[in-house]
């Protein structure tokens, strides 16, 4: 194929995945979005495939069926909540692949038309030092990030005294051996280099605790396209280039909003120590009995019926018990009963950012009906129910009332200000961050205690009747 036409088709795979960009930007465009991101994906592996510098055929199948199945086992089987973990697993893989390139392309320069052994280009060294980096950063930092999502280490920020000062000292070393390596092309400098990046990885995602999860997806997710981007230099592919520059800044801007959602800086975040489990929840006092109002389905079938508006706050509990079908059915019954039903979802509600939105989209809740927070919360005020379902840390007050908590500053809905709010959850147990929340103890609050898929059927079970 000529370099012509071949990148004239990787400038239709570029368009593609922009398109797929913008289509995954809305629920309701998202399907068309995935569509354009396999069309752009099939056109980018055929040009590449039939490029004259492609002749090991035999292997690239081989691969491209052991990857193709463990890819669609893996995206078959996993379940909703298990989603941020897998999308740091993949992560580390783009990492892994720039760490691979850049050692592929040093060990055999001519391969990748850079140069001989020991004359290789000062601009591909640079292009190579900074993508080892990078990649290497990604690779650890999201095996830890899995790590830490998957509970195989605490979620709890682990901090030791120095930290800073010590990640400051390697990052200073860091970019000391990538130009030192630039000038040289020493191998000995180029795993260095590769280690202390690896060290850094780790070291810069421990102390992040739990809350912060989300933006330290997002801030990998971006690393994974600045590392794809620096492989694309390397391999001279430009669609590579363009495809990695996408991923990157589309992550930098998703880690951006994503602050401003939770009310925090990137670099506090980076700083970490933000969030936990169980000592936030002792912290607060969560220990003490306090008294709270609990009632049954029947009881909320009754306040549900009688009310003429009614919003509904869903969380990671509702994606664990995979309420979102038996909700909507509630909804629908309630509507028939001529009650007012809108959907509040918070910018971190669940366990990813849109994890919500994609619960209720399989559910086919309208999206007309699906609110984001800034668009509903002043609504609480003149609602007659909020009903709250698995979710927590997304409406603790606390985010806004106590400067010591690992919440505050991070915008809540103000669920508190609806006349009646029902909690669906199994027990007083506190969220994510860890932090008890004092609108449970509100005298127009009642716990409705059950799985809430459970109780879903048991309330449209009691309106019914
Ligand atoms: P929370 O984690 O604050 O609360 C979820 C609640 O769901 C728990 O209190 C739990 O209570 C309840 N629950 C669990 N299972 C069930 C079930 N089967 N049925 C009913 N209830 C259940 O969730 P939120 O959505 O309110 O907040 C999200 C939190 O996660 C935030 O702190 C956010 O920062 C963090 N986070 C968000 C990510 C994102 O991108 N969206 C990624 C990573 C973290 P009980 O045990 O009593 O049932």
């Amino acid at each position: 194929m000529s370099e012509n036409f071949s990148a004239l088709l990787y400038l239709a795979a570029s368009v593609c995945f922009i398109l797929s960009l913008q289509g995954l930007s809305s629920a309701k465009t998202s399907t068309r979005g995935l569509y354009f991101g396999m069309v752009g994906m099939g056109i980018a592996i055929g040009t590449t495939l039939l490029s004259p510098e492609v002749t090991a055929f035999a292997l690239t199948f081989v691969a491209l069926i052991i990857g193709g199945t463990i890819g669609t086992v893996i995206a078959r089987k996993i379940q909703m909540t298990a989603l941020p973990q897998l999308v740091a697993a993949f992560h580390s893989l783009v990492g892994l692949a720039a760490v691979s390139v850049a050692a592929a392309a040093l060990i055999e320069p001519h391969s990748f038309h850079i140069g001989q052994i020991g004359s290789i280009a000062v601009g591909s060294l640079i292009e190579m030092g900074l993508g080892v980096a990078i990649g290497a950063i990604t690779f650890t930092g999201s095996v830890v990030a899995f790590a830490k999502l998957q509970g195989l280490v605490s979620g709890n920020p682990l901090i030791f005294k120095g930290q800073h000062l010590l990640n400051a000292l390697l990052g200073i070393v860091l970019v000391v051996l990538i130009i030192m390596f630039s000038l040289s092309e020493s191998h000995t400098l180029f795993w260095s280099l590769t280690i202390i990046s690896f060290v850094l990885g780790v070291l810069l995602i421990l102390p992040i605790g739990g809350a912060d999860m989300p933006v330290v997806i997002s801030m990998l997710n971006s690393y994974s396209g600045w590392a794809a981007a620096g492989i694309g230099f390397t391999l001279a592919n430009n669609l590579l280039i363009v495809v990695g520059a996408l991923v990157g800044a589309s992550g930098a801007i998703l880690s951006y909003i994503m602050c401003k959602g939770m009310n925090r800086s990137i670099f506090n975040i980076i700083l970490g120590g933000f969030g936990g489990g169980s000592d936030a929840a002792a912290a607060n006092g969560s220990g003490q009995q306090r008294p709270y109002k609990s009632g049954s389905a029947e009881d909320a079938a009754f306040i549900m019926k009688n009310a003429k508006s009614v919003i509904i706050v869903p969380g990671y509990g509702m994606a664990v018990a995979q309420a979102q079908h038996a909700l909507r059915e509630m909804s629908d019954i309630l509507e028939q009963e001529g009650v007012e039903v809108r959907y509040a979802i918070h910018p971190v509600a669940g366990r990813m950012p849109g994890h919500m939105n994609v619960l209720l989209a399989e559910a086919n809740v309208p999206y007309e009906n699906v609110l984001e927070l800034d668009d509903i919360n002043r609504d609480f005020k003149t609602t007659d129910v909020a009903v709250v379902i698995g979710a927590n840390d997304v409406t603790n007050p606390a985010a806004k009332t106590d400067p010591q908590s690992p919440i505050f500053g991070m915008p809540i809905l103000d669920v508190e200000d609806a006349k009646t709010v029902l909690f669906i959850k199994r027990s007083m147990s506190p969220g994510y961050a860890g932090v008890d929340n004092d609108v449970f103890y509100n005298d127009n609050t009642m716990m409705l205690f059950g799985d809430a898929k459970k109780m879903c059927e048991e309330i449209i079970k009691a309106i019914e009747e």
